[in-house]
C-alpha cells in the first residue's frame, strides 16, 4: 500500500475505488473550501478548542507554542477532559456538520473542532487517552492534513487516518494491515510531528484521560508568537481583547471551572461583572415566533467603573461568551457620552438561541435584532433607574437632591476618579481612601477559589500576604465559605432594584399626600373665605377632617422601618414559585443567597415587605 501511494504521482487523483475500499469516513463535500474562512479571527478558533475541553469536563486546558530546532512551528492544545475512543474520534470527522450538542454543552466536537483547527493551520493531529475502569489505557491518534488532500486531489473528500496504541505505546494491530500501514505512511509524510515522536506526544497526556491537539503548518503572519513569550498577539488591532489572546480568553466563560494556561502562565479569568456598580436585573419575555413558547431573558445591568472601555452588552450562550461589548443599538447611540460605562450581560439558553457557527454572534440575525430591541428597552429602564434614583439617593445620598440625575452622572465619574467624565480613554486616577472604600463595598473583590474553582465575592481588601491565584474558600472573609458550597456568586443584582421600588412607592405616597394637602388647603381657603366673611375666624382650619392621611403616614413609616431580624429561610418559603409575566419588561423576585453585606439583609426584609407592592406599582 505504501508503494501504491508512493507510486501515485502527486497531482494525479487517487484511484477512487481504492479510497472507497479503505475509507470508513464519510465524504464531506468541499470541506476545506467551506471551513477555513469561518473563523476570521484565529482567537475564536482557539476558543472553539477551549470549548471542546470545557465540554469534556476538563479541569485544565493549556495552549503552547513550539518552534522545534528543525521542522515547523506548531500550536499544542492539551486538556485533561474525558478523552475519546476511536469511534468518537471518527465521529469528529464523519458527523461533521450534523453533530447535535447535548443540552447545556457549548458544542462538543463535531464541526467546531475540525473547522477551527483548519483555520489556524493546514494540518492537525489529535492524540487522545482514555483509561477504562480496569485501568486499561488506550491511545488514539488521528490526523487531517490539507496538504495530503491537495496532493492527491481529494477536493470533495476528507480522509483522516487513525491509529491506536496500547499503554506501552505499541501500535495496536488491526485486521486490515494494509489500511493501517497506509495510515502510518500518510501520518509520517504529512503529520505536524514525526511518527517517531508519537510516544512522547502521548506521554504529554499525564492525566488518566485527555486530549492533545497539535496544529501545524500555521497560517503565515496571522499570529505573533514572538513579542510576548506568554501570549499570542494580533498586532494589527488596538482593543486589548482583539490584540491579545490572553485578554480574549479571560471573560470567555461565566464559570471558572476550567483553568486555562497560555504558554506557561495561568490565565486568571475575568468575572464579567467584577467592577460593576449599581447592579440591576431586568427580566423580559422573549418569543421568537408564535409557535414557540416564550423564553425568560434576564439582563444583568451595571456600570463598569474600572474598565470603562469594556461597556456595552455581552452575550453569552450557555455561559460562553459570543459577543463582547455590543453597542450597535439606540440606547448607546442616543445617550452617547452619558452611556459610557453602562453595561449588561445576558446568558442565553443555548437550546433556544443558536450562536453562529463560529460562535461570534447569532445564527439568526432576525432573532438577534429582536432581542437587541428588547435589551435596548431594558437599558433605557436601567438608565432611568440610575438617573432618577440610584445616583441621587444611593450614591450621593441626597447631597445634590435638587440636581438632575443626568447631570449627576458627570459628578459621579469625577467623584470616583475620572477627571474627564465622558472621555472613554481617560484613565482612572489613584483612588482616594473614600473611593476605595466605596469600590470595595459596591463591587467587592472577586476571587476564584483555587480548590473548587468557584467564583466567590469577598468584601474586604485582599490580604497582601495572599496571592489571589492561591486563595481558596476558607481564606475568604465572609461567613459561610466552604468549598463547593452553593454560596457562590453574590452578585446582588436585584437588591438595588427593590430599593428603587420602595422609593417609587414612597414618592407615590408623598405625591398622593401632597395632592390631598393641596386639596385640603383649597378647601380651607374656601372655608376660610366663607367663614371669614361670616365671622372672621379661622378656627375651622384645625377641624378639617384629615381623611386617610394617617393611613398613608403609617404605610410610609412601615416601609422605612429597619427590620429587626431577618428570617432567611422563611423568605425562601414565601417566595412564589412562578409569577405571571407581563408582556413588557418586568422583574421577577428571585431568591438570592444571603450576603454579609448589611444592606443585603435589609433589602431582603424589604423585599418581603414589598411583595404586594409589585402589583400595585409595576416597574415600567
Ligand atoms: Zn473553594
Amino acid at each position: 500500500m505504501e508503494a501504491f501511494l508512493e507510486n501515485a504521482r502527486i497531482g494525479v487523483p487517487l484511484d477512487k475505488t481504492f479510497l472507497e475500499k479503505i475509507r470508513k469516513e464519510q465524504i464531506v463535500k468541499n470541506f476545506f473550501k467551506t471551513t477555513r474562512n469561518k473563523y476570521e479571527n484565529p482567537f475564536t478558533a482557539i476558543a472553539e478548542l477551549a470549548d471542546n475541553a470545557h465540554d469534556a469536563d476538563a479541569k485544565n486546558f493549556s495552549i503552547d507554542f513550539y518552534k522545534p530546532y528543525y521542522g515547523n512551528e506548531r500550536l499544542e492544545f492539551l486538556d485533561d477532559g474525558k478523552g475519546m475512543s476511536l469511534d468518537e474520534m471518527l465521529t469528529v470527522i464523519t458527523n461533521y456538520p450534523r453533530t447535535r450538542k447535548p443540552a447545556g454543552k457549548i458544542g462538543r466536537y463535531g464541526r467546531g473542532l475540525v473547522c477551527a483547527t483548519a483555520s489556524i493551520g493546514k494540518v492537525f493531529m489529535m492524540f487522545t487517552k482514555q483509561t477504562k475502569e480496569e485501568n486499561e489505557v488506550s491511545y488514539t491518534v488521528l490526523m487531517v492534513s490539507h496538504q495530503f488532500h491537495t496532493d492527491y486531489v481529494l477536493n470533495d473528500t476528507i480522509y483522516a487516518p487513525c491509529l491506536s496504541y496500547n499503554e506501552k505505546f505499541e501500535l495496536v494491530k488491526t485486521e486490515d494491515v494494509d489500511t493501517q500501514n497506509l495510515n502510518r505512511y500518510i501520518m509520517e509524510q504529512y503529520g505536524p510531528v514525526p511518527i517517531s515522536e508519537v510516544k512522547s506526544m502521548l506521554q504529554k497526556i499525564e492525566s488518566p484521560n485527555g486530549t492533545l491537539i497539535v496544529v501545524g503548518n500555521l497560517e503565515n503572519g496571522v499570529l505573533d508568537f514572538w513579542n510576548n513569550p506568554h501570549d499570542i498577539l494580533r498586532n494589527e488591532f488596538q482593543h486589548k481583547r482583539d490584540k491579545s489572546l490572553r485578554e480574549f480568553l479571560k471573560p470567555l466563560y461565566l464559570d471558572a471551572k476550567m483553568k486555562i494556561r497560555l504558554r506557561g502562565a495561568d490565565i486568571y479569568p475575568k468575572k464579567v461583572c467584577e467592577y460593576w456598580a449599581a447592579r440591576f436585573e431586568i427580566d423580559f419575555l422573549f418569543q421568537k415566533s408564535w409557535e414557540e413558547p416564550a423564553e425568560v431573558v434576564t439582563v444583568h445591568c451595571g456600570i463598569e467603573v474600572e474598565n470603562r472601555e469594556s461597556d456595552g452588552i455581552h452575550f453569552y450562550f450557555n455561559g460562553r461568551l459570543a459577543l463582547f461589548g455590543y453597542k450597535d443599538m439606540k440606547f448607546f447611540k442616543e445617550k452617547s457620552k452619558r452611556s459610557i460605562g453602562f453595561t449588561a450581560y445576558v446568558n442565553l439558553n443555548g437550546e433556544k438561541f443558536q450562536p453562529a457557527t463560529n460562535k461570534v454572534g447569532f445564527s439568526i440575525e432576525e432573532d438577534f435584532q429582536k432581542l437587541v430591541r428588547k435589551i435596548d428597552k431594558a437599558m433605557n429602564k436601567y438608565y432611568e433607574y440610575i438617573t432618577t434614583f440610584w445616583i441621587t439617593y444611593t450614591y450621593f445620598n441626597q447631597q445634590y437632591k435638587d440636581q438632575n440625575g443626568e447631570e449627576l452622572i458627570e459628578l459621579f465619574w469625577n467623584d470616583i476618579g475620572y477627571p474627564s467624565a465622558f472621555d472613554p480613554h481617560c484613565p482612572r486616577e489613584p483612588l482616594s481612601s473614600k473611593a476605595k472604600e466605596w469600590n470595595l463595598k459596591e463591587c467587592g473583590v472577586w476571587i476564584v477559589c483555587c480548590k473548587c474553582r468557584q467564583w466567590k465575592r469577598d468584601h474586604l481588601p485582599l490580604d497582601p500576604n495572599f496571592k489571589k491565584e492561591k486563595m481558596h474558600c476558607s481564606q475568604f472573609h465572609y461567613g459561610r465559605s466552604r468549598c463547593h458550597s452553593l454560596v457562590s456568586d453574590h452578585e446582588r443584582f436585584d437588591v438595588t432594584l427593590r430599593e428603587w421600588k420602595i422609593h417609587q412607592k414612597v414618592l407615590a405616597i408623598k405625591k398622593e399626600k401632597a395632592e390631598k394637602e393641596e386639596e385640603e388647603e383649597e378647601q380651607v381657603e374656601e372655608v376660610v373665605e366663607v367663614q371669614g366673611e361670616e365671622d372672621g375666624e379661622i378656627y375651622i382650619v384645625e377641624d378639617i377632617p384629615n381623611i386617610e392621611r394617617s393611613d398613608v403616614m403609617e404605610e410610609e413609616e412601615e416601609m422605612e422601618e429597619e427590620p429587626e431580624e431577618l428570617d432567611h429561610e422563611l423568605w425562601e418559603e414565601e417566595e412564589p414559585e412562578e409569577e405571571e409575566y407581563d408582556e413588557e419588561i418586568m422583574e421577577l423576585t428571585k431568591g438570592r443567597e444571603r450576603d454579609d453585606n448589611d444592606n443585603f439583609e435589609i433589602a431582603m426584609k424589604r423585599r418581603r415587605d414589598l411583595e404586594d407592592l409589585d402589583e400595585e406599582f409595576p416597574l415600567r
